[in-house]
């Protein structure tokens, strides 16, 4: 048996073959991650510029009390530039964005002035009121994301304000599916007595194509030697990673481990969780190999614990694991002292804390709970039954 993060840390250990990154353009790069660091070449703003629509004045004609008037010299839009500088006395109508012009160092919101023909008169005001400075937001040289970043929407714009028109980024990695299993039956098709519909292979391909993969279906595999032989070579020529769920039990039909022995290596564990039950992973050619639980919530689980972190690793990510919190427990939750248990919880705020409670039977087969849940609560393996009122530790799903 081993912990769940001993197996994590084994398998990041075999994962280390990054592919070589590819261009794209800045507009299709959002959820890919940074191969390199992306440095500025410029400072933005590229001026100091006016956060409001006003009137630009130099610091000497800023009354201390009361208020002064001033000659308003001529008006500059986002865009253009004032070629000339201001002098005592003057003002300069000028827009949100548009450059201070030299002898100018405030700005006067427009609704604070008030206007005469051709003059305004100023109240007193702080120095360097209403102005952007170059270089606020980034400086030139600075390291403005770092390789191994996952571009979200905000990273996309920042590298777009540097004038960048693609970027470097990792290629995605292939993942082959698979599902494994006489009963299992393909949605949309007559389902024989005995057989169930797969669930297995979507839920995989959504996980694994949320988690910046592309992902390729390769079917249902009956369990018969030969032919999942046959597709997991298959599988194994085309993609950097290969899943399969079920057939890696103690059944007499579970045939994933012996075959994995044959056409690769294998890592056979018992993972010291629940739900979990044993999991394949090992190699065959230069793809990655995991063979997860036929149970629906177990397969999921399995991959969100050891799938993601390598898959993340194999696309350059520099962060491999998602983010949590603590919540307090306001339902008794059974605990086995010894493993680490996964719950599906719906964790809510109540205006004062956060408060989890789970979905209700916590069996591995029932997967509605994964729909139900917004959050998986994490009971650590040294801890026992949690009573009302005690803090758990929860994921919720969406925190990346
Ligand atoms: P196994 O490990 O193959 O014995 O499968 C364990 C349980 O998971 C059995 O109840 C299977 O019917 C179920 N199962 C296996 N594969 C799938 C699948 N692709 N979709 C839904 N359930 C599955
Ligand atoms: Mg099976």
């Amino acid at each position: 048996m081993i912990s769940v993060s001993d197996g994590q840390a084994r398998i990041l250990a075999q994962v280390t073959a990054v592919a070589p990154p590819e261009i794209v353009p800045i507009g299709r790069c959002l959820g890919r991650v940074a191969a390199e660091d992306v440095r500025s070449s410029m400072d933005v703003p590229p001026t100091d510029n006016s956060a409001v629509d006003g009137y630009a004045v130099g610091a000497a004609d800023i009354p201390s009390t009361g208020r002064r008037g001033l000659d308003v010299v001529a008006e500059l839009a986002a865009g253009t530039v004032f070629d000339g500088a201001l002098t005592r006395g003057q003002a300069l109508r000028i827009m949100t964005g548009a450059p201070m012009p030299a002898g100018a160092d405030t700005v006067y919101p427009q609704e604070i002035v008030t206007r005469e023909e051709g003059r305004i008169l100023v109240p007193p005001i702080e120095r360097g009121a209403n102005v952007r400075f170059r270089g606020e937001d980034v400086k030139a040289g600075a390291v403005v994301l770092a390789a191994g970043t996952v571009l979200r929407a905000q990273e996309v714009g920042v590298a777009a304000s540097l004038g960048l028109a693609q970027l470097v980024v990792a290629q995605r990695p292939r993942v082959a599916i698979l599902s494994t299993g006489d009963e299992v039956a393909e949605p949309g098709t007559e389902r024989r007595p005995g057989q169930i519909y797969d669930s297995n292979r979507f839920a995989l391909r959504g996980l694994a194509e949320t988690a910046g993969a592309i992902a390729a279906d390769h079917g249902i595999i009956p369990d018969v030697y030969d032919e999942l032989r046959r597709s997991l070579l298959a599988a194994a020529a085309s993609a950097d990673v290969v899943l399969t769920s079920g057939g890696v039990s103690v059944g007499d039909y579970d045939l994933v481990k012996a075959v994995l022995g044959d056409v690769g290596t294998i890592d056979f564990w018992q993972v010291a969780m629940q739900p979990g039950r044993p999991i394949a992973v090992g190699r065959i050619g230069s793809a990655h190999f995991f063979g997860l639980p036929g149970n629906p919530v177990a397969c999921m689980l399995t991959f969100h614990l050891f799938v993601r972190p390598a898959l993340w690793k194999l696309a350059g990510r520099r962060d491999l694991f998602g983010s949590g919190c603590h919540a307090v427990a306001i339902e008794p939750m059974r605990k086995k002292i010894g493993r680490r248990e996964f719950k599906r919880g719906i964790l809510s705020y109540t205006g004062e804390r956060w408060e989890v409670r789970t979905t209700g039977p916590q069996g591995s087969g029932i997967l509605t709970s994964m729909t139900t849940a917004n959050c998986l609560i994490l009971i650590e393996e040294e801890r026992g039954d949690v009573r009302p009122g005690e803090t758990v530790w929860v994921e919720p799903f969406g925190a990346a």
